[in-house]
Order: structure tokens, then sequence, then C-alpha cells
């Protein structure tokens, strides 16, 4: 009886048949892969549970080809697969990203999703018309086949089958006008992709390759004859590339593996090949992705590193290796020091992997400070899509880790417009200036606008743009840098009167105390109404008392969980713009009117600081109101 795929798994097959996909050829490295993991899994059981019997001699990935009956076979000695497994495992795709496959018409989107994913198993459909697989699990004596032919569905039957472990019969489609598919029968170009896709495979590939030499002569005189010797060959190197000699591993080969490896269809930014002979010995090969993936800042993304003993895979993702501000690093940790019957408890304690843990967090930091330093364009690339997890380490762990990472952090900053780290701020600081000046908004061009930004730079001081919601709680963490603390350009500590101008302005506001009370009585959420000469042309800004900055307010209330915890909001008016003049004369004439005026003007503070006018209605009658007059 034919059955029927998921709809998911039928959705990505069809992308599959119909791929216009130009790297088909990558199909046989999806198949090596889960033929090695099917060798993994039986290799490591064979460590844990003495019954198992198997001998890692034996282990081997064989490619067969028939010409004749046009099929490519790769046939593995490896856990195989029950009726059930066959079933649940090649009749849905269980991916994470399969809900991702939405739109099927988008088919840009979906090419990127399948180098993004990896396309596993189905992807043998992009170049066979029907695929087979004969499986016998380890163990049992009966073998099953799977049989389909493509999203109508697929057949599972009893079958025999000698020794445990899979086939995979490919039926090679016939050649088109575009497509040479006949090339996935020859010797030379499976041995050509074994070797660009597969060579860090760790257990043989073996094929049988024929060699054609010239005979050896019995007479001189004999003419020249043939002979065709077919041998089967190991076709990879099998030493995995994290074991090899750095100097003859190109920048190519590390990219393919770790796009092989880490399905990610963009090229790492860094690779860092480590070879640590100390007091333990381990050999790491890690990778700073270009771009982070789609679930990497919610609760699914789980960070880790793939943990080796010797070559043999021992954990998939090993999370102790990471501390959680590199969680983005992709890589693979091989240490013969490791012994493999670790289970997970006793792996946390192991002093072994705190130790390599330990080094290598100071490889990746120092990896991230020379990048920083020798390739700012790079380093802004990385920090778009992790400066954010850089972040949230310095505040986790009540700063624990901020000493470490403050200096990898940048900021777009009204220096030549450009991003700076805080060290580069502090050395081109001025003489008299004491503290680090910043400013938050929700973009950088909404941040320039913002009058006491001008009114700072102005008079000649660089200001950060931080548009992170939690920039604030980054610099409340770090306290201060080289003893300069910072300084929120629209806060209350912001100060750069001369004693003169301090004193004329604390005159001016006490002289309008009784116009301010006025005012306040129809803007009672402000806390307090000032004049100020900090702003140059504009007639008013927002800013705050106290610890709490309006810009925190914002993050905070998008919080699921957030106490209604408001900054302390002050309504600050221009003293020399014209408006200053107005309300003075108001104050003698109509006081209504200044209670409007005080409304309006309160809003227009809301605005220019990105938050949302709460009585537009009745603010845009009473502009009217104005606008008429
Ligand atoms: P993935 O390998 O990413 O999980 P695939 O679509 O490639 O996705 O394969 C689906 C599943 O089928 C695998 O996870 C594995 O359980 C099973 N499988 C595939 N090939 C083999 C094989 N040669 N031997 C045993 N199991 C296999």
């Amino acid at each position: 009886m034919k059955k029927q795929f998921k709809t998911e798994s039928k959705k990505l097959m069809d992308l599959m048949i119909n791929s216009i996909y130009t790297n088909k050829e990558i199909f046989l490295r999806e198949i090596i892969s889960n033929a090695s993991d099917a060798i993994d899994k039986l290799h490591y059981m064979s460590l844990t549970d003495k019954s198992i019997k198997v001998n890692k001699k034996d282990f081997e990935i064989f490619l067969t080809i028939n010409k004749e009956n046009r099929t490519l076979t790769i046939s593995d000695n490896g856990i195989g697969m029950d009726k059930d497994e066959l079933e649940n495992n090649l009749g849905t795709i269980a991916k994470s990203g399969s809900e991702e496959f939405k739109s099927d018409n988008e088919h840009k989107k979906n090419i990127d999703i399948i180098g993004q994913f990896g396309v596993g198993f189905y992807s043998a459909f992009m170049v066979a018309e029907k695929v087979e697989v004969l499986s016998r699990k380890y163990g049992s004596d009966e073998a099953y086949l799977w049989e389909s032919t493509g999203v109508d569905g697929y057949t599972i039957t009893k079958k025999e089958k000698e020794g445990y472990g899979t086939d995979i019969i490919l039926a090679i489609k016939p050649d088109t006008e575009e497509e040479d598919y006949s090339k996935y029968l020859e010797t030379y170009e499976i041995e050509t992709l074994v070797r660009k896709y597969s060579d860090y495979i760790t257990y043989p590939i073996k094929m049988e390759v024929s060699h054609t030499h010239l005979k050896e002569k019995k007479n001189e005189n004999d003419e020249d004859e043939y002979e065709t010797v077919t041998e089967v060959e190991v076709i990879n190197s099998l030493t995995p590339i994290w074991r090899r000699d750095k100097k003859k591993v190109s920048d190519e080969d590390y990219d393919t593996f770790y796009s092989d490896k880490f399905n990610d269809y963009e090229k790492p930014l860094r690779h860092i090949h480590v070879k640590a002979e100390g007091t333990f010995e381990y050999n790491a090969l890690l990778y700073i992705p270009s771009h982070a993936p789609y679930d990497f800042y919610t609760k699914d993304y789980e960070k880790g590193l793939q943990l080796y003993s010797n070559g043999v895979l021992i954990m998939e993702k090993c999370s102790d290796l990471l501390p959680d501000y590199f969680s983005f690093m992709k890589g693979v940790v091989d240490s013969p020091d490791l012994t493999l019957n670790i289970s997970r408890e006793t792996l946390q304690q192991n002093r072994i992997l705190k130790t390599i843990a330990n080094s290598i967090e100071s490889k990746i930091k120092k990896e991230l400070e020379t990048m920083l330093e020798e390739n700012k364009e790079d380093y802004e690339k990385f920090f778009k899509d992790f400066g954010l997890q850089l972040k949230y380490g310095i505040y986790n762990d009540f700063g624990m880790n901020k000493d470490k990472l403050q200096d990898l952090l940048i900021y777009h900053s009204s220096f030549e417009d450009k991003t700076t780290t805080l060290k580069d701020y502090v050395s081109r600081m001025k003489t008299d200036q004491k503290s680090i000046y910043y400013a938050c908004g929700e973009t950088v061009d909404k941040i320039k606008m913002l009058p006491q930004v001008s009114a700072a730079t102005e008079k000649g001081y660089e200001v950060l743009y931080c548009t992170d919601p939690v920039d604030e709680f980054v610099f409340m963490t770090l306290r201060n840098y080289m003893e300069k603390d910072f300084i929120n350009v629209c806060g209350e500590k912001m100060d750069l009167d001369t004693e003169e101008e301090k004193e004329e302005l604390k005159k001016a506001n006490e002289e309008a105390k009784d116009i301010f009370d006025i005012m306040k009585e129809s803007v009672p959420e402000v806390s307090e109404i000032r004049f100020t000469n900090k702003l140059k042309e504009h007639p008013v800004c927002l800013s705050s008392k106290g610890d709490i900055s309006v810009e925190m307010e914002k993050a905070l209330s998008s919080m699921p969980i957030n106490n209604g915890i408001k900054a302390n909001k002050v309504l600050e008016i221009n003293q020399n713009h014209e408006i200053a003049k107005t309300l003075k004369k108001l104050s003698k004439k109509d006081k209504k009117e200044l209670e409007d005026y005080a409304k309006v003007l309160y809003a227009q503070a809301r605005m220019i600081e990105g938050l949302p006018v709460e009585n537009p209605t009745e603010i845009a009658s009473l502009v009217c109101k104005y606008m008429v007059k």
C-alpha cells in the first residue's frame, strides 16, 4: 500500500524534484553524511555497551555504480533502521526549520532555506527518479525496503538483506537538455565529489576503481598490450580536517567543511584552528559565523560545540564548552583525554572539559579582538548580528564578565559618523571632559535629531548613539570605563553650562516658577518643567531625573513582565526660544491658554523622544485651534 508523505515533507520534496538549485551534486555529501552518522551511532553504542560486538576496522561506506541499470548505491554498515524508523525518519522531515517551508512560489527564498537547514535525505530526489532504501537494524534479522518515486508517496516492504546497515539505491534520472545526470554514474566524478565534500568523514569511503595500464611484456618485441585492473580504493583521506596540519588546509577547505557540517550557506567570518598540547591535548576547529541563524535570539537556540574523543563523536552539542556570550560559535573539539562513556552529569564536572573551555574562550576573545583591530568592516558585520549577545553577557550574572567583554563593544558615534570602541572614545575625550556621553533612540538617524545631541556635539563633545534597548543597562552594569562614567545627554546629569550660565538659568527658573506651576496642572505626568540653555534651535525636549531614563522606560514597558516602571520626566523648554517669551506673556493674560500650550509642548517633546502621544485627538484639535487664531 502506498503511504503519503507528511505535508511539509511533500513540499520539500517537490522543491527538490523541480529544483532549480544549481548545486545538485550536494546530494552525495548529504547521503554520505547520514551514513557516517549511522556508523557513529553504532560505534558509540559499541564503546559503551560491551554486548555489541563490532570491529572498528570493519566500518565503511561503500559506493557502487551500475551503469547498465543507471544506479548509484551508497551502503553503510551503521546502525540501520527498522520498519518504524524508515517510516518516521523518511516519511517526514522532523527538522526545526520545516515550518519555514511555507511559500512554494517564492523560489528564491526557498533555495536559501535549502542551504540554511541542510537538505538531508530528500536531496536524493534532485538527481534520482526513484530512491530505494534497504535497511536492516543492528541486532535484528529483518530487513525492509523503502521505495519512492517522489511526491505521490512511498511503500515499505519486507526484504532480505545480508548484514546490518543501510543501502541507498538511487535510480539516476535520464539526461535532459539542461542537466547531465549521467555524470553521477562516472567513477571519476563521484571520486571528485567525495574529495570535495566528504573528505573529512572519519570512516573509509570505498569504491571500485578501474585503472588501465600497460601490461608488462614477456618479450621485448611483443606488441603493447593494456590491461584494466579493478580494485577497491579508499577515496577519502580519513584524517578529519581539525587534525590536519594547518599549513596543508586551504581557506576553501575550511569554508567547505563549515558549510557542510553546520548547514550554513554563507561563509563564516573567521575560523580558529587550535592544536593544543599542554596539560591536556586537544584539537579544535571553531568558526565565527557571518550571520545569526533565524532562531538565534529565541529559546529554541541551542549553543554548543561538537565533541569528539579521538575522532569519535560523543556529543552533538556540548554546551559546557561555550559561555553564553559566545553562544554563536560553531565548531568541533576533539580530545584524546576525554573518556567515551562520559555522561552528561559527570561531563559537567569534568575538569578536562573546563580547562578546554577556558582555553577556547580566550582563543575566541583573541580572534574577535584581532578582527576588530584589523578588519573593522568584518567586525561590524559580526557585531550587527551578535553584538547584542555580548551586551547581554555584560549585564548578566551581575556584571561578572564585564571586564572581559567591554572592549568588544562598538557604538555608532558622532565622531566622523562611524563606529567606535570605548577605548577610542576615551582617547579622543577633551581635557575637561569627565564622562562618556551617549544618547538613546530607535535609530541612529532619530538619535542624531535629538536636540540634546546637537547641543552636545556643537560644543565639541562626542556622543555615542545607542539603538539597543539593553545599552543603558549595559552602561549601568559597567558603571564606568577607564574611570569615566557614562552620562545620557538627555538625563539630568548632563551639564555643559558654565557657572555663570548656571546661575543665570537658576534665576530664570525661579522667576518662572508660577508659570510652570500652572502648566504642570495640565501635564501631571511631568514631574518638573524648567527652562534650559542646552537647546539651540529646538523649543523643547524631554529628559529624566533619577536612574530610569525615558529609553529605559520604553525598554521595560516592552518586556512581558513590567511593574509599570516609569521615568521621572522633565519637560525642558529652551530659554532662548521665542516660545519662552510667549509663555511669559500668556501667564499674565490667559491661564487656560497656558495650559493648552503645556499640553502641546509636552506632546512635541514626547514625539521627539519617539514616545507615543497619548491624547492625539486632543492635541490635533489644540494645534488647529491656535493655527486659525
Ligand atoms: P538529518 O540527517 O538532518 O536528520 P535526513 O533527512 O538526512 O535528516 O535524514 C532523516 C533521518 O533518517 C536521519 O536523522 C536518520 O535518523 C535517518 N537516516 C538517514 N539515512 C540513514 C542511514 N544511512 N542509516 C540510518 N539512518 C538513516
